[in-house]
């Protein structure tokens, strides 16, 4: 059965039988997948999965708790991708995988709470982020996080290491800037719009000011369009299509409501969904060709500033750092030296490379808090190889990444800052 046939409920694009079939099942990506790594499941490698897919799009097995479960366990980490010589398109499969689910499958009444209120009531709306935020604030300051990570509650709670990975929330937020617009330093040699992301405007601030920074001092107008929201990939990944799909829109018709070079994000996450806004609209929709037309402005901020030229002077940073790529920059938009030309274009960094530096760190999404005990082995792995490269710094380009990053090295005490490639960059303007 063509699986057409099944997914009419479905919005946006279809994967077409062929697409499926493009797997030969050579097993090339099966070490390339960190789940496959984990655990030595062929039904927890991509081969395994895809297998899956067609035989649920197939009618021959069911979309039931097994199925879910190995696709739950996908980190869309998108690794096998580039390992495939056959050019399957893994990422667009699964996310069509996960909305199959979402519309066949009824998961535990508290799992669906809980998704319902994260993907459906609180990322699409900024104020309630913000109300969040500052409750989350107030625990975090209060002396309550101090306390609870004391007394040993969070242990017996079976929370520990979760609670680890809760983000810092800033101590102002970021949707205030929102509709400014910051001129270039020296001649301007481009004009851009700043994604500016929706948790990360209150838990990443400093990293937007410091994309600002880094940018206009190259020679860039930085503009923030009002009416940006939530880029949609969490949805988009966790097959809340509706969603993703709404916001989307919104976006679109926000940043095409001024002339830009480019659009500009500093989280390859959410890049690598802008990039592919027309997976979530069929052909006939009108949305399909202005998303084609957006992935065309669409730029992650390495990307954008390694093509233009550094043109700010930088100081010596005498430091030995090591580089782990985000998965969504190199595996899903395929940029793997601008990160690394900018980090060797500032004076005095010694690079190293991080052995498995392509590798999972765990992050990937909200993978750290729906399956936190394979996100932490992943993890324990990772700061094993970060411990090794004897770097002070370890750099990455997704938000996500550097809340894991930063939670590894406390965990693991391998005392490493954990930065963002713009925020070095701008350390070494300064
Ligand atoms: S490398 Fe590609 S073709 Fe080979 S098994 Fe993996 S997904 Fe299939
Ligand atoms: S996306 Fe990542 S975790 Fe999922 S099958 Fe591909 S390599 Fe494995």
């Amino acid at each position: 059965m063509d699986p057409q046939e099944k997914t009419v409920q479905i919005s946006g694009k279809i994967p077409r039988y062929e697409d499926y079939a493009l797997c030969t099942h050579c097993g090339l990506c099966l070490n390339h997948c960190p789940t496959y790594r984990l655990w030595k499941l062929e039904a927890d490698s991509p081969r395994g999965r895809i297998r899956q897919m067609i035989l649920v799009d197939q009618g021959k097995i069911e979309a039931g708790d097994v199925f879910v479960k190995h696709i739950d366990q996908c980190l869309v980490c998108r690794a096998c991708e580039t390992a495939c010589p056959a050019g399957v398109g893994y990422g667009a499969l699964v996310d069509h995988a996960r909305a199959r689910i979402e519309v066949d499958y009824r998961r535990p009444l508290a799992t669906r709470i809980a998704r319902n209120l994260v993907y459906k009531r609180l990322l699409p709306f900024p104020r309630r982020i913000a109300a969040v935020a500052r409750l989350v604030w107030l625990y975090q300051r209060s002396g309550l996080q101090w306390f609870a990570r004391k007394s040993g509650v969070l242990r017996l709670l079976g929370q520990a290491g979760r609670e680890k990975l809760l983000p810092r929330v800033d101590d102002r937020f970021f949707f205030d800037q929102l509709g400014k617009v910051f001129p270039a330093q020296g001649p301007r040699r481009a004009r851009v719009a700043l994604f500016a992301g929706c948790v990360a405007q209150v838990t990443f601030a400093q990293l937007n000011e410091a994309t600002i920074r880094v940018l206009t001092a190259n020679g860039c107008e930085v503009v923030l369009p009002q009416g940006q929201l939530c880029c949609g990939a969490l949805a988009a990944h966790a097959g809340v299509r509706e969603v993703a799909r709404d916001l989307a829109r919104k976006n679109l018709a926000a940043f095409a409501a001024g002339e830009f070079d480019a659009v500009v994000t500093n989280a390859a996450g959410c890049g690598s969904t802008l990039k592919e806004y027309e997976n979530l609209f069929s052909e006939q929709e009108p949305e399909h060709a202005q998303a084609l037309a957006f992935r065309k402005k669409m730029r992650d901020v390495t990307e954008f500033l390694a093509g233009l030229g550094l043109a700010a002077p930088l100081k010596a940073f005498p430091l030995r750092v090591t580089y782990q790529d985000s998965c969504h920059l190199l595996h899903g938009q395929k940029v793997k030296d601008a990160p690394r030309e900018l980090l060797r274009a500032i004076p005095g960094v010694e690079f190293v490379e991080l052995p498995y530096g392509e590798i999972c760190c765990g992050s990937a999404g909200v993978y750290n808090v729906t399956q936190t005990e394979a996100s932490l082995e992943l993890l324990a792995e990772k700061m094993q190889y970060a411990a090794q490269t004897k770097a002070q710094v370890i750099v990455t380009a997704n938000p996500g990444c550097l809340l894991q990053l930063r939670a590894g090295a406390e965990l693991h005490g391998t005392g490493q800052e954990v930065l963002h490639v713009v925020e070095l960059l701008d350390r070494a303007l300064r």
